[in-house]
């Protein structure tokens, strides 16, 4: 028997985590829970799609059975089980280089359950335990195996004689080394309740375990002790219980355990329509960006359940890009349950569960925005770029759901403001939305053309997104204001600057062509102009597009 070594990677990775990632060392259990969750998931769903596979939901558990005696806790399912292949490709490599490359990039802080979120969820086990067993045999497999490891060494698998299909993991729990481990309430079965009671009461199958209860006797005898298998969780899930009987902290409890993110969530949105379609759904407004929202890695779209079963991990039809950033579930038993992916596209009820969820994101939005303007900047901060993505990014067809949603910052509050606010605000004579563009507002601000149009006491937005003009392009106007670059050869109220000039073009003439000469093919035209006040020059262009913008057009692959 040969001991396989875990990749290099892993095996760094493994180390990392058993040095305390997770916050909380109880957190493995939720992790195995929610594996054999899955797993009976996994059963169940092929199930549903394979004629000679019945299901009874009966049949189907997971247990939980400490032993003091041999410092061990196993945790057993009915789910699916791995094959051999199964067992090397998902217990021999953790997470890939993407996520270490995360963690080198961003010290990672105390606090922040990041593991599951790259499938590493499992290794959580070796933060309690010194050996980790896995007997499991496959529904597709007539052989059972065992896999052994003792943490970063590597791991070996054997064939076992395990014979119904399923898991189970047993852990030889660690020995505290001081007050401060405490590794035996992993071995107390009240303690393990309540652990399962506060990370994995939403799960759907009975959470299993041997509990002793006080028998009383007749004629005042002592009460004798009987040992009873009960299930421990309620097995309702959250998103089916009622919003009067939920805290924010189980919704922010289950964010966590649902591996959402490593934030809080800003908000969260939980809906029950009992409508023309019905459905349920937990919805999220993250507060930080995942480290790769903005890259082609990033993968959009709800958790999708047909009556309480996973039917899709990431069902990215249910959210417009514009609200990617959104996490949760869809639960809804008016979808079919074998529908293939293809087939989902099309499905009328869930393009009718798109639209109320994307009506209801907006709304949420927009809420948060007028009762807590700081939470919203936060948000803003981390998503807005995705906001006026979409609205450019579609031709403006989706103006009205995002105009209202977008912040600019403004020459006059010096932070950010809305549209709205801006336009509330304007002066009597003033026709236009002005805005200028540039790298940073100080910039901006100190741009020849800014200061031309502030001194005349109008306000400006200081556009220094690359994605900010093109944006405010496509939108064109707001409330039916047009929106006006500082450096635009027309500003809307310059009307005596041109009689005013031609004097002093015809006296300079010489000069004027000389800088072009000069200059040659770097600029079109050289002018004299009435803009400048504390600048000797500027660059302007009268065409559509910006400097800036030029910038950015240039940039981009062809
Ligand atoms: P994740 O659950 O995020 O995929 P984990 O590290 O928790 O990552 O688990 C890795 C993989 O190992 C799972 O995706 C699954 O394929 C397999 N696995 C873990 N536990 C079980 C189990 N009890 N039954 C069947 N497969 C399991
Ligand atoms: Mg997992």
């Amino acid at each position: 028997m040969t001991t396989k070594q875990f990749e290099a990677e892993s095996k760094r990775l493994l180390e990392m985590m058993i040095n305390s990632i997770y916050s909380q060392r109880e957190v493995f259990l939720r992790e195995l829970i929610s594996n054999a969750s899955d797993a009976i998931d996994k059963l169940y769903y092929k199930a549903l799609t394979n004629d000679n596979l019945t299901f009874h939901p009966d049949d189907y558990y997971i247990k939980i059975t400490p032993n003091k005696e041999k410092r061990e806790l196993t945790i057993e399912d009915t789910g699916i089980g791995m094959t051999k292949e199964e067992l090397v490709d998902h217990l021999g490599v953790i997470a890939k280089s993407g996520s270490l490359a995360f963690k080198k990039d961003n010290e990672l802080k105390d606090g922040h359950d990041i593991i599951g979120q790259f499938g590493v969820g499992f290794y959580a086990a070796f933060m309690v335990a010194d050996k980790v067993t896995v007997r499991t045999k496959s529904i597709d497999s007539d052989q059972a195996y065992v896999w052994v490891s003792e943490g970063a060494e590597g791991y070996t698998i054997e064939p076992s004689n395990k014979t119904n299909v399923g898991t189970e993991i047993t852990l030889t729990i660690k020995e505290s080394e001081n007050e401060e481990d405490d590794f035996d309430q992993f071995l107390e079965t009240n303690q393990l309740k309540s652990m399962i009671k506060k990370y994995s009461d939403f799960i759907r199958y009975p959470i299993k375990m041997d509990i002793v209860s006080q028998q009383p006797q007749e004629d005042g005898e002592e009460p004798t002790e009987v040992m009873e298998e009960k299930t421990v969780n309620s097995m309702i899930p959250i998103w089916k219980k009622n919003k009067s009987e939920l805290t924010e902290a189980d919704y922010h409890q289950f964010y966590k355990e649902k591996h959402y993110g490593y934030d809080q969530p800003l908000q969260h949105i939980h809906l029950s329509v009992d409508g023309n379609i019905r459905y349920d759904a937990i919805l999220y407004i993250p507060e930080s960006m995942p480290y790769n929202y903005y890259s082609a890695e990033y993968e959009k779209g709800l958790e999708l359940y047909s009556n309480g079963v996973l039917i899709m991990n990431k069902c990215a039809d249910l959210l417009p890009d514009y609200f990617s950033f959104v996490k949760g579930l869809v639960d809804s038993e008016d979808l079919s349950l074998n529908i293939s992916r293809e087939m989902l596209q099309h499905d009328r009820q869930l393009k009718l569960i798109a639209k109320n969820i994307n009506r209801k994101v907006k709304s949420e939005l927009q809420k948060l925005l007028k009762n807590d303007r700081e939470k919203y900047e936060a948000f803003f901060e981390s998503f807005g770029r995705q906001l006026k993505y979409g609205v450019y990014s579609d031709f403006g067809q989706n103006k009205n759901v995002l105009q209202d949603l977008l912040l600019f910052y403004s020459s006059k509050e010096k932070k950010l403001v809305t549209l709205a606010e801006y336009v509330d605000r304007m002066e009597a004579d003033q026709a236009y939305i002005y805005y200028a563009t540039g790298e940073t507002n100080d910039r901006i601000e100190r741009l020849p053309q800014t200061e031309f149009v502030l001194d005349k006491g109008y306000e400006v937005l200081y556009l220094t997104d690359d994605v900010d003009e093109f944006a405010v392009k496509m939108l064109a106007n707001y409330q039916e204001k047009e929106f006006k670059s500082v450096a635009s050869g027309d500003l809307g109220f310059e009307s005596e600057e041109q009689s005013d000039t031609e004097d002093e073009v015809k006296e300079n003439q010489a000069l004027l062509a000389y800088m072009k000469t000069v200059l040659e093919d770097k600029v079109k035209d050289v002018r004299i102009s009435k803009r400048l006040k504390s600048h000797p020059v500027c660059l302007s262009n009268d065409g559509d597009i910006s400097i800036e913008m030029e910038k950015v057009l240039n940039m981009m692959p062809n």
